[in-house]
């Protein structure tokens, strides 16, 4: 009666849920209810290391996560590898026997077989000598086997549900990247559907700039090892290496992985996929776990078709920027143009707004530049605009922006820059023009400046430009070489007229 009890309890096991937690609890529970049992181990194989570790027990064990046997080793490891129950009776005089726990006194290791192939092994004890009788043996035996189609079932399963996981990542990494043309969107997008996708703990893009692999976005819950950005030799870690040899690197050990530079404090497992598209290096995508060997070859596959799509997506927005970056370059001068002047102008109004902080701006204008074309040609004339853009850069700090207004005539932005102060950078560039040998040109070239402060001279971008340009009309009308501060609110003097 027992054994069909136990039997029919088994193939309900089978039959009732895919889910392998689940199944290894319920073979547990079958084994300790009916078999009167002390310590119960379940243990399953990772194949790939071929060493056995716990699935699940009961009874007392020290740190079962840790232990790992490898196959023939102890009694469950040996019974895994001769495919067949070990029995010992009295474990004190057995020397394949690990000592696990203090009390065991006899010990049944069922190695869980699904045809030839081992799955794991079903390993009980008792605090006595000789702890089992034959037909417990042989019950726990056939049991075995049904507990084993029921682990190999939940396997199958999960590996299914994990397949079809996978592709859902890949389409949805390729839907939703398709639309982010830009890299500070796009970036922490990959970063974070790959934490949805996967069990991931840390997803990080590095990107190649200047010879330095740069993190640009990072998303998981590990903890930096730096605080403000990690930057890298391009050869330098896991991540240098999968960029310089062009291929996947998995280290499930980065402890003991030689060259390993620590990005994020908890990080036992690494695994980086460089980011090639069209044939170029363009980075690599580091995926950290904070526990050791979790990197499976399965889900290796799925990312890398994954870290293809980004490629991809990360070139046409390393290519849409540079586009239109190129949109707001002048092609004579190879500085900024009109397009991106006004731009600026409403981005920076904004940003000094909030601020309280002021802004001046320069409206240049070259004096007779049409004498000059006549005289020597357009050419000429070109090279001279060409030149008077580089001296003017060169004189400029980084964070004012020089623009070409249009013909011969060039805006500058001066952030925090007003008052005296800006009419003396206007002075200064009047000086270095007039001071500048131009070549072919037999004398001096001179420029007339407008000098109009944000928010005093105009508080909106059109009034300041107004502002800026009657100005500069006012330093011609003085004579040229010349430069002229706004005087009047360009609101008020337009209300005057
Ligand atoms: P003013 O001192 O009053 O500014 O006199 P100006 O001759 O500089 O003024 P005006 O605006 O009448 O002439 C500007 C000239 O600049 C006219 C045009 O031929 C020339 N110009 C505009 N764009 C270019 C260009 O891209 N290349 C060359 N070579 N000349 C240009
Ligand atoms: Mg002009
Ligand atoms: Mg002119």
């Amino acid at each position: 009666m027992q054994k069909i009890a136990i039997l029919y309890d088994a193939s309900q096991i089978v039959l009732s849920t895919f889910d392998l937690d689940e199944v290894l609890e319920r073979i547990m529970e079958t084994v300790r209810d009916y078999f009167n049992l002390d310590n119960g181990t379940l243990l399953l194989l990772d194949k790939k290391s071929q060493e056995l570790y716990v699935g699940t027990h009961f009874g007392c064990m020290e740190s079962p996560e840790a232990l790992r046997i490898p196959l023939g080793t102890g009694l469950t490891g040996t019974a895994a590898k001769i495919k067949r129950p070990i029995y010992s009776p009295d474990v004190t005089k057995d020397g394949r026997y690990l000592k696990a726990t203090k009390s065991t006194r006899s010990e049944l290791a069922i190695p869980l077989l699904v045809r030839d192939e081992v799955v794991g092994v079903l390993d009980i004890q008792k605090d006595v000598t000789d702890g089992f009788d034959r037909e417990t043996i042989d019950l726990l035996t056939l049991f075995s086997t049904q507990a084993s189609i029921a682990i190999q079932n939940a396997e199958l399963y999960s590996r299914e549900q994990r397949r079809t996981r996978q592709l859902e990542a890949i389409n949805a990494v390729a839907k939703e990247t398709r639309s982010l043309l830009r890299l500070d969107d796009l970036l922490p997008t990959i970063c974070n559907l790959i934490l949805q996708y996967f069990a991931v703990d840390h997803a990080a893009v590095l990107m190649l700039e200047r010879r330095r692999l740069v993190v640009l976005a990072h998303r998981g819950k590990l903890t930096e090892a730096a605080s403000g950005g990690v930057e890298l030799n391009h050869h330098a870690g896991i991540s240098g290496k999968a960029m310089a040899e062009g291929r996947t690197i998995v280290a499930n050990r980065t402890k003991s992985y030689p060259g390993y530079v620590a990005g994020f404090k908890e990080t036992q497992a690494e695994a980086c996929i460089p980011l090639v598209a069209l044939g170029e290096k363009l980075g690599v995508l580091a995926l950290e776990n904070a526990s050791s060997d979790s990197f499976h070859d399965e889900d290796i596959h799925a990312l890398e078709a994954v870290a293809d799509i980004c490629a991809d997506a990360i070139h046409s927005a390393q290519s849409f920027k540079r586009m239109e970056e190129m949109a707001d370059i002048d092609g004579l001068t190879g500085i900024y143009n009109r397009r991106h002047l006004e731009k600026r102008l409403i981005s920076e109004i904004d940003r000094l707004s909030r601020y309280e902080h002021g802004m001046g701006m320069l409206m240049i204008d070259i004096d007779n530049f049409k004498n000059l074309n006549d005289e020597f040609g357009h050419i000429l004339g070109d090279e001279v605009l060409r030149e008077v853009s580089a001296l003017f850069q060169k004189h400029l700090r980084k964070a004012d922006v020089l623009c070409r207004y249009g013909g011969e005539e060039f805006a500058v932005l001066l952030p925090e820059t007003v008052g005296d102060k800006a009419v003396g950078v206007a002075d200064k560039l009047r000086r270095f023009v007039e001071n500048h040998h131009f070549p072919g040109l037999g004398r001096p070239l001179t420029v007339s400046i407008g000098v109009a402060d944000f928010p005093d001279h105009g508080s909106t971008r059109d009034d300041l430009v107004k502002a800026a340009d009657t100005a500069l009309y006012a330093a011609k009308d003085a004579g040229r070489n010349k430069v002229m501060r706004a005087t009047t609110h360009a609101a008020e003097s337009a209300s005057v007229k």
